[in-house]
């Protein structure tokens, strides 16, 4: 069986990772979604939030599983037995970041661990986490960015809170 994992941090997933994620699991007979859990970022959502999140959003997909993991990728897919990470790249400023860590996964992996690159669709190739928190926190509309579940979860976050000191 093909199986590849698609890590990040989808604080919170958008459009854009749902795409990559439908465009995947075509390809593997099984795609696993891993939340990374990164002590040296403070996230808008709790890993089990963003789980969550990710559960609502692929049930309809059957071959997708929805994880969390911490410490390093190459490790975690050793333990799964999978050889392929997934990742996306929007424009050329995400390549080099991209292709760093891919090399460094494959070298601390032995060339175990490879990584595929789907570019993203064009319309959610301005699409990224970071904005999506920026526009709602400011009041702005955020439903061509994500899911209706997820909109809520957000505007429920900012409801009372001081924003500014939660934008990455
Ligand atoms: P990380 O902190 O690991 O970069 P992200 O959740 O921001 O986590 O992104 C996870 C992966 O999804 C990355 O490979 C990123 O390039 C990709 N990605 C993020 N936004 C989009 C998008 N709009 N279209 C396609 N891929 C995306």
């Amino acid at each position: 069986m093909k199986a590849a994992i698609y890590p990040g941090s989808f604080d919170p997933v958008t459009y854009g990772h749902i795409d990559v994620i439908k465009r995947a699991a075509e390809m593997f007979d099984e795609l696993i979604v891993s939340v990374l859990d990164n002590k040296a970022k403070t996230p808008l959502f709790s890993v089990d939030e963003r789980v969550k999140m990710l559960q609502d959003v692929t049930k309809e997909i059957s071959n997708v599983k929805v994880e969390s993991f911490s410490g390093l990728l190459v490790d975690y897919a050793g333990r799964k037995n999978v050889h392929v990470s997934v990742r996306g790249l929007r424009a050329v400023t995400d390549f080099e970041y991209e292709l760093q860590i891919a090399q460094t996964n494959r070298l601390l992996s032995k060339g175990k661990l490879d990584t595929i690159f789907l570019t993203t669709s064009l319309e959610y190739a301005y699409l990224s986490s970071s904005s999506v928190k920026e526009i709602a926190s400011f009041g702005g509309d955020i439903s061509l960015c994500v899911p209706p579940l997820v909109a809520d979860m957000i505007h429920e976050k900012f409801k009372d809170t001081d924003m500014t000191t939660i934008i990455e």
